[in-house]
């Protein structure tokens, strides 16, 4: 649901009548905490990570999906999710699929593409991952879940070493101001 790049691969797969198995539809567990944005830019009033697996299901072209749980209680929220899911009746992914987009769009026509043209970063920052982890925050309203995920992000601390050399920004074929961006993170953590 935050991460679509490979939509068109998975279009083209079902042209083709190849099955596709969709993993990590909670993005490694970022859907596992609530954004009112989402809510309300879906009109979907349930938990995000049942959002974000009957998103994936509604798609046509998914045949599955395999979600990492890592307790009994997980395994029996996703098990009621898509026991009590009727993707054709239940979900639209054209509907659900538009309304991420203006919410993406609301960060106007320069955000991340995970391209990694940026990379390497003279200082290991892992530019493309915190783009992302932006546009989840900024896009989606999903704080929390971002905190979450910075708490184990394994190269958190060199997000404070950017020493604005912005060779990444000259790199980047979205000219995004990738430094105020990490500043606006480094903040929100603090
Ligand atoms: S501006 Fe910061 S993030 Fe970009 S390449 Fe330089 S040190 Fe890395
Ligand atoms: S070059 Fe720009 S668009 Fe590509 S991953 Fe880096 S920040 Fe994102």
């Amino acid at each position: 649901m935050v991460h679509r790049k490979y939509e068109p691969t998975i279009k083209r797969a079902g042209e083709l009548g190849v099955g596709v198995v969709a993993m990590c539809p909670v993005a490694g567990g970022m859907l596992a905490t609530e954004s009112s944005m989402l809510k309300d830019s879906l009109g979907v009033d349930l938990p995000t990570s049942q959002m974000a697996l009957r998103f994936v299901l509604s798609n046509p072209d998914v045949s599955s999906v395999c979600s990492g749980m890592s307790t009994m209680e997980m395994l029996e929220e996703n098990i009621e999710t898509v026991k009590n899911f009727n993707p054709d009746k239940d979900a639209n992914f054209e509907e659900m699929s538009e309304g991420l987009h203006l919410m993406e769009s609301a960060l106007g026509d320069k955000f991340c593409t995970w391209c990694s043209y940026c990379m390497p970063c003279p200082e290991k920052i892992m530019i493309p991952d915190l783009m992302y982890l932006y546009t989840s925050w900024q896009a989606f309203g999903l704080e929390e879940g971002v905190r979450n995920a910075m708490a184990v992000f394994p190269e958190k601390e060199n997000l404070r070493n950017c020493t604005e050399c912005r060779k990444c920004e000259q790199a980047c074929p979205n000219q995004i101001s990738i430094c105020d961006k990490m500043k606006k993170m480094t903040e929100m953590l603090n």
